[in-house]
């Protein structure tokens, strides 16, 4: 442990840690000494990545007897949580005359009821020590619509009012709530919508990869660190006023 880090003590939890912007950002505050839970359905998977700093737990954000017990585990092993990561999220497409109640609710389940039950089954810990970071990894789906995903666009703005609404119930907590808006990031979910796109529009990989590249301002896909970047910035000293924002990182205006 590295005693002298500004979050050394802290326990963080990242949803969806396994795997690109999650782990980036559990990366980036293990970095700055806290112990760090990443969850996902894919126990291999986040044992194959724990180290230096991070532990897995296995969690299905979709199942909220699943999240009681995985964050009752990492408490059990690490601590109360001071800083919770709503990041598990799917980023299924659909055009929307085809729309199944499954397909809303499964997206709605995981990307918006996940990160309410994540948050709500922390918040007393951070109540209790006087101090807690609460951040939700939205996308620029959450500020303005995206063409054949209605539900995640529908999900991710419901996460935007998730944090503002938990911004001003908690406004004199000794917490913060904000969202991180990003634009495409170089991560698995584009890589699997890469085969979606190119195989839905009759377009090649490489064509399919380059909508996504051409639809950020900045014209080049994001890296998970710099949106790590960002959340590690609001739970480090300095960022205390920062609250009930929508921070968007997308290469410029969306
Ligand atoms: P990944 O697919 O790498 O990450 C998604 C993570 O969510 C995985 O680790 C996955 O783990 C986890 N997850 C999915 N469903 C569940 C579930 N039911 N229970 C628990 N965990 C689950 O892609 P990204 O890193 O890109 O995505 C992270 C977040 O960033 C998502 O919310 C996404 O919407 C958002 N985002 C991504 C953008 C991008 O361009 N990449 C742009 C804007 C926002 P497992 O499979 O083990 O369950």
């Amino acid at each position: 442990m590295m005693e002298n880090a500004a979050l050394s003590g802290r326990h963080a939890l990242v949803t969806g840690g396994g795997t690109g912007i999650g782990l980036a950002i559990a990366q980036a505050l293990a970095a700055e000494g806290a112990e760090v839970t990443i969850t996902g359905r894919n126990a291999d998977r986040l044992s194959q990545v724990a180290q230096g700093g991070l532990s897995p737990q296995a969690m299905d954000v979709r199942d909220p007897a699943s999240i009681k017990d995985g964050i009752d585990a990492a408490r059990a092993a690490r601590g109360p949580v001071q800083i919770v990561v709503a990041n598990a999220g799917i980023a299924e497409g659909m055009p929307f005359h085809d729309m199944t109640p499954a397909f809303w609710d499964n997206t709605m389940s995981t990307n918006l009821t996940g990160a309410y039950l994540t948050i709500q089954a922390c918040l007393p810990d951070m109540i209790a020590a006087g101090w807690g970071r609460v951040l939700a990894i939205s996308s620029i789906a959450g500020v303005r619509g995206l063409k054949g995903a209605v539900a995640y666009t529908a999900s991710k703005h419901g996460m935007i009012g998730l944090i503002r609404g938990l911004s001003e119930e908690y406004m004199r907590a000794p917490v913060t709530f904000n969202a991180i808006c990003p634009g495409y990031v170089d991560t698995p979910i584009v890589d699997r919508n890469v085969v979606a796109i190119s195989e839905r529009a009759g377009i090649s990989a490489d064509e399919a990869r380059d909508t996504m590249i051409r639809a950020n301002r900045h014209k080049r896909l994001i890296a998970p660190e710099e949106i790590a970047a960002a959340a590690r910035w609001l739970c480090l000293p300095g960022s205390e006023s920062v609250d009930g924002q929508t921070i968007q990182i997308a290469g410029g205006q969306v």
